[in-house]
């Protein structure tokens, strides 16, 4: 079954296109500023890369450049778009709703469109993508794979605030979680690479990628996680800010610059993090290399200590509400490729029993699973590269065959 997979944003759609369940990519790519000038396609294939500047008014047109580049003479890879059997959605916010991926129908629809005022960014153009395919596709089966989907097991103690709890039954004020696809293929994965069957498994998994969050995973299933009501809490991200005290906010609605609860938002989420406190970069490679040089940049120096206590004080955090671990894992850009990162987080934990090989972790390569602790470490540290996409296209196989 040739399976196509959307992720939607406000402006872009990105794609892939799947031959299952083998699980081939035969294509990948995106559309780009869409509704604005220089919109444009981006489409790689075994065909090559092809990148062309396109008007894109809008997401139905830039369902049909997908669709007209996946069966293009010269760069498609389908004869026909009657070939694709089914489409793979990802969805930001499913709430309480699901607690895994569904076929979506009408009662699906609805629901997503009910979250849109729990994620008012990316749930709208979830939706926006979801109809579009519906009508560029019809009767073609579709499947929402949910981003909190994976922390629906979180238990009442861990995703309930100390708030009045009217405020959760009257306006479903909770933590729900985010990245919930990366964590679950990553959970997936692990228990594998250990040899354990899933539902013995109990790891950390850290994705940490622009935006980033933590996963208690207990049996398998998801147990607690650093993301909150929004994606905005938890460890230090590229722009936002992670965990703070809340009443910051409203010293801060107090000064006449912040009067306005928009510039707080913007504040928060667009120029905090490893950019608000570096004041230079929100990239970690970036931040990594000021530091290193030039007798080092004590901003950039500051933002990494903050990311990397962050990431410690959560991992001790998860070991106390897990018990027993069997991996902490690593995965995303930064969680991939931050050797300097892993060994912070992860250094000096001995006490804990964990304990990373240093020359395995500096020798670790891109886009490559490993064990980077040493061979006594009672907890094995790992990097497992997430594949959300991959993970969609199987969900959406196994729903849709
Ligand atoms: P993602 O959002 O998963 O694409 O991850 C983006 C983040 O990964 C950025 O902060 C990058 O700086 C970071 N990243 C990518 N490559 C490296 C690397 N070699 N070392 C450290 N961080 C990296």
């Amino acid at each position: 079954m040739i399976v196509l997979v959307i992720n939607c944003g406000s402006s872009s759609i990105k794609y892939q296109l799947y031959k299952m369940p083998e699980k081939a990519v035969l294509a990948k790519g995106l559309v780009e500023k869409i509704g604005e000038s220089g919109s444009r396609l981006i489409h790689k294939s075994d065909k090559g890369k092809h990148e062309a500047e396109v008007a894109v008014r809008n997401h139905k047109a830039g369902m049909s450049e997908i669709l007209r580049i996946l069966t293009d003479a010269t760069h498609g890879v389908i004869e026909q778009i009657g070939e694709i059997g089914a489409v793979g959605h990802r969805v930001v916010h499913g709430g309480e709703a699901y607690s895994g991926s569904v076929l979506i129908d009408d009662k699906v629809l609805a629901c997503v469109e009910d979250f849109c005022d729990l994620a008012p960014l990316h749930n709208p153009p979830n939706l926006t993508g979801i109809r579009e395919a519906q009508e560029a596709l019809p009767g073609v089966p579709m499947v929402a794979v949910f981003d909190t989907a994976f922390h629906q097991t979180i238990p009442p103690h861990a995703y309930l605030y100390a708030l009045p709890h009217e405020l959760y039954e009257k306006y479903r004020v909770r933590k729900y979680g985010f990245h919930g696809t990366s964590h679950a293929f990553v959970t997936h994965r692990t228990a594998e690479l250990l040899g354990k069957p899933l539902d013995q498994t109990n790891i950390i998994t850290c994705h940490l990628g622009n935006g980033g969050s933590m996963a208690a995973v207990k049996n398998g299933k998801g147990i607690d996680t650093t993301m909150g009501m929004t994606p905005l809490p938890g460890v230090v991200m590229g722009t936002r800010c992670g965990d703070i005290d809340p009443a910051i906010i409203f010293y801060l609605l107090g000064k006449d610059e912040f009067a306005d609860p928009k510039k707080i938002d913007n504040l928060l989420n667009k120029k905090s993090g490893l950019l608000g406190i570096s004041g230079v970069s929100n990239d970690m490679r970036d931040l990594e290399e000021l530091a290193a040089n030039n007798g080092g940049h004590p901003r950039a120096q500051l933002a990494l200590d903050i990311f990397n206590y962050r990431l410690k004080f959560y991992i001790g955090a998860y070991m106390a509400i897990l018990g027993q671990v069997d991996a902490i894992v690593f995965t995303g850009g930064i969680g991939e490729n931050g050797s300097h990162v892993r060994s912070a987080s992860c250094g000096n934990l001995s006490a804990f029993g964990i304990e990373i090989d240093e020359a395995k972790n500096k020798g670790t390569i891109r886009g490559k699973e490993g064990i980077i602790s040493t061979s006594g470490s009672k907890v094995k540290v790992m990097v497992v590269p997430t594949d959300e996409e991959g993970w969609i296209a199987t969900e959406t196989y196994e729903l849709a065959k």
